[in-house]
């Protein structure tokens, strides 16, 4: 990130990508102020992640919990902190309306050119733990995408634990992880995600959920790609963050970080070189056609030797 920091009111600022003033999507729902949903279960059956479980284990969670749909969000009972939002968390909100628009400036376009009409998802903005048409889920799961309400679900103290515990700052990953979510949302409408959501349970189940996944970072790329041609919201430093974020959230990285081994077969993510070779591939070429990761030709010619 080499551009110089500037100073915003005593804060360090890193000026980063290109939002300030620009349009915002109207398709946030932001319901912190309601704070923790709660509830026995925490299972999110079908909801879809940018990041695995081994991710509540570098929080101080307990992964298995999630996994086996019990423990984690304050139950109804737990005495809820009053909702407080710092402004740097407002700015934040600020921010994900704009790269939301962002993504739906551009697949409004890639549909268009495919014949079809895109459907916006709504993005949920939450505290805590929320409830969503997939089962509940808490903060600790990360952002997901849930193709039974085709909404994308974020609590922002997600982006504290990328750049703090996974070591992914600046403001082009935190709009990566968006891109990525919405990337899940266009796999949901043009019919990939149920391709991967019949092949649970089978021997396939995890490879398939990588090329879910890997498309998903393509579709991230494809939009950078589109969204800087359109608008010139890159700035110096910007793929870099994204490309960052890409490497530090890959199974690989995960796993080793968390556990100090790596298992590759309980990938359903993608390692840290298919995630940054899959996010450049979509900012390389823009084209639609060449992220079917689901064509072994097309898969195999991008996946990194
Ligand atoms: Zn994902």
């Amino acid at each position: 990130m080499g551009h110089a920091l500037t100073t915003l009111r005593g804060r360090i600022y890193d000026p980063g990508m290109r939002w300030r003033g620009r349009k915002k999507s109207d398709n946030v729902e932001d319901i912190r102020a309601k704070g923790p949903a709660g509830g026995a279960g925490l299972a999110i059956g079908g909801g879809i992640g940018i990041v695995i479980a081994i991710v509540v284990l570098l929080m101080g969670g307990d992964p298995t919990a999630i996994l086996q749909g019990g423990g984690g969000g304050a139950g109804k009972g737990a005495p809820q902190a009053p909702f407080n939002p710092t402004p740097e968390e407002q700015e934040l909100v600020e921010f994900i309306k704009v790269v939301l628009r962002d993504t739906e400036d551009t697949w409004h376009q890639q549909f268009r050119l495919l014949g079809k009409r895109y459907e916006e998802p709504k993005l949920v903005i939450f505290r805590g733990s929320v409830k969503s048409a997939c089962g509940f889920a808490g903060a600790q799961m990360g952002p997901f995408y849930c193709p039974a309400d085709k909404k994308i679900y974020i609590d922002v103290s997600f982006y504290k634990m990328l750049r703090e515990k996974l070591g992914a700052p600046g403001d082009f990953a935190q709009a990566y992880v968006i891109a990525h979510e919405v990337g899940h949302h266009v796999q949901n409408l043009l019919g990939d995600s149920a391709r991967v959501h019949k092949a649970r349970g089978t021997p396939q189940q995890n490879a398939m959920s990588v090329r879910l996944e890997l498309q998903a970072d393509f579709y991230a790329g494809l939009w950078a790609h589109h969204a800087h041609r359109a608008k010139q919201i890159l700035e110096r430093g910007d793929i870099e963050e994204a490309i960052n974020a890409a490497e530090k959230i890959g199974d690989d990285a995960l796993q080793k970080k968390a556990q100090g081994r790596v298992v590759p077969d309980s990938f359903t993510h993608g390692s840290s070189a298919q995630r940054m070779a899959w996010f450049r591939h979509g900012l390389k070429t823009g084209d639609i056609q060449l992220g079917d990761t689901f064509n072994d030709r097309i898969y195999d010619a991008v996946n990194p030797r």
